[in-house]
Parts: C-alpha cells; sequence; structure tokens
C-alpha cells in the first residue's frame, strides 16, 4: 500500500490570537487538499483549543511537546494522557530545540525522548519523533551514528514492533533547521534510505516499509515538490513556512 504523506506545520513558541485565527481561516479557506496527504498543525499549548475548534475537520491538532509522566505532581507539563482525553491524536517528540535546551533547561537526552515517545503511543497518541545530526556531527562524519544509532536506536529499544504503527519519523538535520539551508534532495534522500534499511534490519521489513519518514528544515513551496518526489520522502515537518499562506503551496506540492 502506497504511504500516505504526511505534512506538518510546527508553529513553535509562535502566534498572537489574531495571528493563529488567521492562520486557521487560510488553512479553511484553502479548498481541498491533496487525497494523499494528511495535514498535522501544532501550536502552542494555550493555542490548542481554539485551533481545535476552528480549525477544518481534515486538519489534525497536535502538541509540540508531552510529559514524560503521567498525572501529578508536575507543574507546567502536560501529559499525553491530558492529551489523547481532550481528543487529540498527533503529538511532536525529540524536536531538536527540546533536545539541544534553551533558556537555561537542560535539553532532552534520547532515552528521555524515547520515554515519552512510549508514553505517548500508550496513551494513543500518533508521535512525529524527530531525529537529526547538527552540523559539527555531520562535518564530522557522523550524521548515521547519530540518527541510526543514537537516536532511532533509543526509540526502537522503547517500542514494541506494533507500536511502530503509531509512529512518524521526522529526519530534521540541525543545521537546516531555521537556517534557510535546505538538505539537498539527495541529502536528504540518502539519510532517509539509511533510516529505511535500518528499520528493516533493526524492527522488520513490514515496519520500514509502513514507516513515514518525514524530513523537516527550511522546506519552502520552492522546494517541497522535488523533495516529495525522492522516493523515501513520506512529507514534511515545516516550522518556519507553516506560519504564511505559502504551507498551503507545501501540502499542495505532495499530490
Ligand atoms: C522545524 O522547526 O521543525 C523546522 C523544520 O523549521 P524550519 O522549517 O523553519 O526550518
Amino acid at each position: 500500500m502506497p504511504r500516505k504523506y504526511v505534512i506538518g506545520g510546527n508553529w513553535k513558541c509562535n502566534g498572537t490570537v489574531a495571528q493563529v485565527s488567521d492562520l486557521v481561516s487560510t488553512l479553511n479557506k484553502a479548498g481541498d487538499f491533496p487525497s494523499n496527504a494528511e495535514v498535522v498543525i501544532a501550536p502552542t499549548f494555550l493555542h490548542v483549543p481554539m485551533v481545535k475548534d476552528a480549525v477544518r475537520s481534515d486538519v489534525n491538532v497536535s502538541l509540540q511537546n508531552c510529559s514524560v509522566d503521567s498525572f501529578g505532581a508536575y507543574t507546567g507539563e502536560i501529559a499525553p494522557e491530558m492529551i489523547a482525553d481532550f481528543g487529540l491524536k498527533w503529538v511532536i517528540t525529540g524536536h531538536s530545540e527540546r533536545r539541544t535546551g534553551f533558556g537555561g533547561q537542560a535539553g532532552e537526552t534520547s532515552e528521555i525522548v524515547a520515554k515519552k515517545t512510549k508514553k505517548a503511543i500508550e496513551a494513543g497518541l500518533t508521535v512525529i519523533a524527530c531525529v537529526g545530526e547538527s552540523l559539527d556531527e555531520r562535518e564530522a562524519g557522523n550524521t548515521l551514528k547519530v540518527v541510526l544509532e543514537e537516536h532511532l536506536a533509543a526509540i526502537a529499544d522503547a517500542l514494541s514492533q506494533e507500536q511502530w504503527a503509531k509512529v512518524v519519523v521526522a529526519y530534521e538535520p540541525v543545521w537546516a533547521i531555521g537556517t534557510g539551508k535546505t538538505a539537498s534532495p539527495e541529502q536528504a534522500q540518502d539519510v532517509h534510505a539509511s533510516i529505511r534499511s535500518w528499520l528493516s534490519d533493526k524492527v522488520s521489513p513490514e515496519v520500514a516499509e509502513a514507516t513515514r519518514i518525514i524530513y523537516g528544515g527550511s522546506v519552502k513551496g520552492s522546494n517541497a515538490g522535488t523533495l516529495a518526489d525522492c522516493a523515501d520522502i513520506d512529507g514534511f515537518l515545516v516550522g518556519g513556512a507553516s506560519l504564511k499562506p505559502e504551507f498551503i503551496d507545501i501540502i499542495n506540492a505532495v499530490e
């Protein structure tokens, strides 16, 4: 069965109420999306309820992160069970900004990302699990070591074979995120093919064939079509351009 593209928009810490309303209204007015595209948007926690109520029914609303724990004394956290109870089905884990840490907070280790991914799946969510190397790691020739042996292996160690049905892998080279430097289709396809082959060896050929592997890193309306034509690129996780009407062009590029 052909894999359905996933087009995700990660809004990060962006948007006033007025801007979020505008973005939703742009999506709502956009006409039919390609039937082979699953669209997912991830507003801030604060904006999720208003987006969920207002956005068209064929757009899924995702959280950008979830707690590694369930309900309890975890001030400022959102438990995966809460996300599912609220009627949402998607969450992002392991975004590089969370792995790196910011604002004085420690970053998330691969083990934490794997644990969050597992907890979210157990709560009934589908997870966009991000993996990707930094510029230094790529220049040192360690791209596959980081992506496969560190990021992906931690997730694979935590999940059963069946749980992979609820995972979309997002390959996001850190050097391409928010920098305007997109990986070339060849660079992206090479890593995506390696991820698929690793999944085939370490999990199962069936999981490798079925898992959507999406690309993130300065995707734009102008490069989405060429990237989507690559055999192992099954969609995108889009940051900056998901805050613009251009996001519609990216969705339509997979038709
Ligand atoms: C992202 O934040 O996941 C991302 C890929 O950002 P951008 O598209 O802006 O590079």
